[in-house]
């Protein structure tokens, strides 16, 4: 059985992303620049924008953070991030969600005003529509790595039966559809389950390739997988024991062929895929 080590893989695409950056600068080229916001105290938000500004400082990239107060009002939020859009040296913007509860801000409004050819997030209405119509574009950082650890270990559902299970816009919904486009690492035949789905047991069974991204600790036991199939565990739960994904671990490892271990399986490639968009930008935008 193997374990799919995404903490080695995220490692190995942060080194080569550093090579790329330093390289550029090294011949007076600009560094990339990420604009971070972060709105209101939220203490986990804080550690993710923290973990966000030290990856970029360890690549080369400049991150230009902007704390904004919980009280901040929709036009000024939406001021900075259209002064951001216009400066020549962000090559990507990222709006650290959740927005503070109960606050009148509109995050969807939001993440629109964010010009598309920086949203390196990948949530902009544009980049998601690209994403459906097989144009290029930034693709959202987590499914884009799940594809990516596809890739690096050269695991491929072309052919076969995916089951994602989870529709959220940032994970789900565009990992289905990034497993349904041509190509060696994709071209599944893909069913998509949700709290709506009659027998999720049973479509969990029929996967060759099933990719969690419910939320709910340890939900899928081994007797829901396939033998031999390939477990891809996006779940990042809290526990009183940890950190735990939607696999029960001890049982859905007996059965797979390959999976995700969590913590160290997709949560570290989010980042890594966010760095590589941004790098991706800047190229577009320097010529690098
Ligand atoms: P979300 O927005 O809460 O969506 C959860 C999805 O799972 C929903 O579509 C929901 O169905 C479905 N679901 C919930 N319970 C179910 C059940 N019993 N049977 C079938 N489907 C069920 O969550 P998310 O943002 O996609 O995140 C999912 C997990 O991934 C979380 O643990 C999160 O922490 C983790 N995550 C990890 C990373 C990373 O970097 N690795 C990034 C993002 C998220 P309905 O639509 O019908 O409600």
């Amino acid at each position: 059985m193997l374990i799919i080590d995404g903490k080695a893989t995220a490692a190995a695409i942060r080194a080569e992303l550093r090579e790329t950056v330093a390289a550029a600068t090294a011949q007076n080229r600009r560094a990339p620049g990420l604009a971070v916001i972060l709105v209101g105290e939220d203490p986990a938000s804080q550690v993710y924008v923290r973990n966000k500004e030290k990856a970029c400082a360890e690549t080369g990239i400049t991150s230009f953070a902007y704390r904004l107060p919980a009280d901040v009002t929709q036009e000024a939020l939406l001021d900075l991030i259209r002064e951001l859009n216009g400066r020549d040296d962000v090559d990507g913007i990222l709006l650290q969600l959740p927005l503070p509860k109960g606050s009148a801000l509109d995050s969807q409004a939001c993440l629109d005003a964010i010009d598309p050819d920086k949203d390196v997030d990948g949530f902009h209405p544009v980049n998601v529509g690209r994403l459906s119509l097989g144009l290029p574009g930034f693709l959202s950082c987590t499914p884009a790595g799940v594809m990516e650890l596809l890739r690096r270990y050269d695991l491929s559902p072309a052919g076969k039966k995916a089951v994602v299970v989870g529709r959220s816009n940032i994970v789900g919904k565009p990992l289905a559809m990034l497993l349904a486009r041509p190509g060696r690492h994709a071209n599944a035949t893909v069913t998509l389950c949700h709290s709506g789905t009659a027998n999720l047991a049973e479509e969990c069974r029929s996967a060759d390739f099933l990719f969690l991204a419910l939320g709910k600790p340890n939900f899928i036991t081994g007797d829901m997988v396939k033998p031999g199939a390939v477990v891809i565990d996006v779940g990042i739960n809290r526990t009183e024991k940890g950190l735990c994904g939607d696999a029960d671990f001890a049982s859905v490892s007996q059965k797979a062929s390959a999976i995700t271990p969590v913590p160290g399986g997709v949560g570290p490639m989010t980042i890594a895929m966010l760095l590589n968009n941004t790098v991706d930008s800047w190229r577009k935008r320097t010529g690098a």
